[in-house]
């Protein structure tokens, strides 16, 4: 049997022809028509001003949280559940990490608990610098209380939404809230271009920054002059050109996605013991990944026994994020919250969810989770 990956690439038709188009034309290099070109079109896509293509999502996280200023001393205050990229830039540049837990309605950021944290610290203690809320899995966080508390308490929002590109709150688009949001176009996620990101801002200093600091911060002179620290983050012509032909079917990927999930619902929903991540009421769940949460005892198997089922037949399954406060790297740091992430963790699973999958896949896959309810229930 073939395998099914849990989110693999997809492409689409035109994103051969952009990467010939870059190699008859030679621009084969960190700049080129097709960077600009995905740039404009990607932030006419997510209605921001500027769009800063870089070679990964953490790279686009890293340079937003350096351009503004965050350093040793710094507090940020991030998501609890995510990926740790959305945590290690903030530790790249010195400043510290404050985790808060997730609220069961979205799996995303408990706006009580982010006021709570504020308000906690507005009477003379040390103010977050930013804070980095995480649309997982394709759901956008709750933006209104998040934008109204971090303008009452002066604290920045740079949003990332690496997971979550496609996916509406009111019918905007994730990333454009803050100072800055950033995407990644890494091979796992909705649209990729192999590896890649891209850092949106309606601040044209922040934008222009930004792109300095991705090209080895060299200053406007004829030599090689530098008068600060820059990195080498910009993203080749070539990945800029699948980038191109990823975004044009962007819509069709997520209408592809909601579709493997509304079929899961249909076969699984119903089973006892299981139940789905919900989509929020204020937006569109892009539904990167297909997540549901097991109750074991009614449902008669944990969910690394279902993971291990879906292996045996090929088919790749993965745990929701383990929670930042329960990283090795991270459990010294503050934890603000309960038990929610954890719990998430712990009871979560991620079906395969490539917009690909055949009516074949997704039927192996849910006769197998099915199977392990019978067997043992
Ligand atoms: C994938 C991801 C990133 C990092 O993106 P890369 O392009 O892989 O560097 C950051 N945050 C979250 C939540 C992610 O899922």
């Amino acid at each position: 049997m073939p395998r099914i990956f849990l989110s693999p690439p997809h492409m689409g038709t035109d994103e051969a022809a952009f990467v010939t188009e870059a190699f008859d034309t030679n621009w084969v290099a960190p700049v080129g028509p097709h960077v600009d070109a995905f740039e404009a079109e990607f932030a006419e896509y997510v209605g921001a001003k500027h769009a800063v293509a870089l070679s990964s999502g953490t790279a686009a996280l890293h340079l937003a949280l350096r351009d503004h200023g965050i350093g040793p001393g710094d507090k940020v205050l991030v998501s609890d559940l995510t990926f740790c990229a959305s945590v290690n830039p903030i530790l790249y540049e010195g400043g510290t990490p404050v985790f808060v837990d997730s609220e069961r309605e979205s799996w995303n950021v408990d706006p009580n608990l982010v006021e709570d944290a504020f308000r906690a610290r507005a009477s003379g203690g040390n103010q977050f610098k930013a804070f980095v809320p995480v649309h997982l899995y394709g759901q956008t966080v709750d933006m209104d209380p998040i934008v109204s508390l971090c303008e009452q308490y002066g604290v920045t929002i740079i949003e990332d939404a690496a997971e979550a590109l496609g996916a509406t709150y009111k019918g905007k688009s994730p990333g454009i809230f803050g100072r800055a949001g950033i995407f990644s176009f890494n091979g796992n996620k909705i649209i990729t271009t192999s590896g890649g990101g891209m850092l949106v801002t309606d601040r044209s200093e922040t934008a222009q920054h930004v792109k300095k600091m991705a090209t080895q911060a060299r200053d406007q002179a004829p030599h090689y002059e530098h008068s600060e620290i820059g990195f080498n983050y910009r993203l080749s012509n070539l990945l800029a050109g699948v980038g191109r032909g990823q975004l044009r079917v962007l819509d069709e990927r997520v209408d592809a996605r909601r579709a493997v999930f509304d079929a899961y619902v249909d076969a699984l929903g119903d089973l006892p013991g299981v139940e789905f991540m919900p989509e929020a009421p204020w937006g569109r769940n892009t539904r990167w990944l297909t997540c549901l949460t097991l109750q074991p005892d009614a449902f008669g198997a944990t969910p690394e026994e279902v993971r291990l089922a879906l292996e045996a037949v090929n088919a790749e399954a993965r745990p929701v994020w383990k929670p930042m406060h329960l990283q090795p790297i991270y459990k010294d740091y503050e934890f603000i919250g309960g038990d929610v992430s954890s719990d998430l963790f712990a009871r979560g699973l991620c079906l395969p969810s490539g917009s690909s999958m055949s009516p074949a896949d997704i039927a192996r896959v849910v006769d197998t989770v099915a199977s392990t309810h019978h067997a043992i229930a």
